[in-house]
């Protein structure tokens, strides 16, 4: 069986879902599991309503648009407005707006996670209605059943036993199974979710426990490019990479698959493919074993929004490996997402993703200790499989505040 997944931008809007159906039609609907994430910028809609009503703002204006959104979706695909379609969105919005009624939690990672969830949900009581509204047998797993996880909100661990157990038993591997990307439950059944962007990782993950043939990851770009468009000139189609390069790739920032989602499928040499939904019949990229990277060009991955802090001692005496040490801890607990590490005898300079928003309680920890010096945002570049003439175009108009070159790659720290 094969695994595809429909990210938030391939079902924005009426056409969009109308698209999956078309895309599963040319594939064949027979022994499918389709993950699918919400629906346009809907996650971020929701972020909106988590911070308002931990604000005890005004909860009803910011679920407004997001009503507004999916009932518009709902009108495209069914029109008449006597479809059930209309009364499962109604009720999920109904159950969201009960949570957010009664409960008494102020833990904002607990809340987001209650919340956001909605967005797949929604998505996939609509596609899995459409699907059988247009004669297409379909099963809605709710993957808070399948996929268990510890209770990390917002950053869950896949508790890997109970999971592949759970998929093993639900899913009807003959059928069509639509189900939700980036959430899961934890053993008290709260729901929570795998990071911002995961639901290819609940792809990588489901392809994984039930040994799946391949996986698709749909994608508004014709694949893996090396570069993104949205941010460098002329982008060019990979046509196969490694799963090393990949993992490579997405680590490095390259936001096409979420870091997580290779493991699974290199563990079991599952191949992925990366393709475009708008031409379905395109190649794309290739995500195999061995494949080394082709055509073999320097591929550009930024991060923005990065922080570079660079620590010394308070008597200028020489860091060593205690204070590495401490320094780490201090990463762990404040959920400190490290990216460069840059270590010279007096000063020790990290470049870190401040995701989780404790900047400041990690900066005053630090300053008891060390002398301080840090930069937010900047932005960190990569050059893998780089040459003088990639290094050049990318150091023009910047201010470089920190390079690092390795046998494959060149990271830049700097600003804008
Ligand atoms: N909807 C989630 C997000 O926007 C998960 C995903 O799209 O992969 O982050
Ligand atoms: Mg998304």
């Amino acid at each position: 069986m094969k695994v595809f997944k429909f990210g938030g931008a391939s079902v924005k809007d009426s056409g969009g879902v109308q698209n999956v159906l078309k895309v599963l039609q040319s594939e064949g609907v027979k022994e499918k599991l389709i993950v699918i994430s919400a629906m346009g910028k809907t996650t971020n809609a929701m972020e909106i309503v988590v911070k308002k009503y931990l604000e005890k703002g005004n909860i009803g204006e910011a679920l407004q648009p997001v009503k507004e959104y999916h009932n518009a979706i709902l009108s495209g695909l069914f029109g008449n407005k006597d479809h059930p379609a209309f009364g499962e969105v109604r009720e999920l919005f109904r159950e969201l707006e009960n949570f957010l009624q009664y409960n008494r939690s102020t833990n904002y990672d607990f809340v987001y996670d209650q919340v956001v969830i909605y967005g797949e949900l929604l998505s996939t009581t609509i596609v899995s209605e459409y699907l059988s509204f247009c004669g297409i047998n379909n099963n809605l797993l709710d993957a808070r059943t399948c996929i268990r996880t510890d209770s990390t909100f917002r950053d869950a661990q896949v508790q890997w036993k109970e999971t592949q157990a759970q998929i093993l038993s639900q899913v009807n591997r003959e059928n069509l199974t639509v189900t939700q990307g980036f959430i899961g439950a934890d053993e008290n059944n709260f729901s929570t979710t795998l990071g911002r962007e995961g639901s290819d990782y609940t792809a990588g993950i489901f392809a994984y426990c039930l040994n799946a043939e391949n996986v698709t990851i749909w994608k508004d770009v014709p694949g893996v490019l090396n570069a993104d468009p949205r941010v460098f000139e002329n982008p060019q189609l990979l046509e196969h990479i490694s799963y090393e390069e990949a993992i490579e790739l997405a680590f490095y920032g390259a936001s096409v698959i979420h870091p997580k989602t290779l493991q699974p499928l290199q563990r079991k040499e599952i191949p992925l493919f990366v393709k475009s939904f708008l031409n379905p019949s395109n190649p794309g990229t290739a995500v195999k074993k061995g494949q080394p990277i082709l055509p073999k060009i320097p591929c550009f991955i930024v991060k923005k929004d990065q922080v570079l802090i660079s620590l010394s001692s308070l008597d200028f005496s020489f860091i060593l490996e205690k204070n590495i040490s401490e320094i780490f801890s201090l990463f762990h607990k404040y959920q400190i997402k490290v990216d460069l590490i840059q270590n010279s005898a007096i000063s020790f300079s990290v470049c870190i993703d401040n995701k989780f928003n404790n900047l400041e309680k990690l900066l005053s920890h630090l300053k008891a200790t060390f002398r301080v010096n840090y930069n937010t945002g900047v932005s960190l570049y990569t050059i893998r499989h780089f040459d003088e003439k990639a290094v050049a175009a990318l150091e023009k108009d910047k201010k470089v505040l920190l390079k690092q070159i390795t046998r494959e790659t060149v990271q830049l720290v700097a600003i804008p």
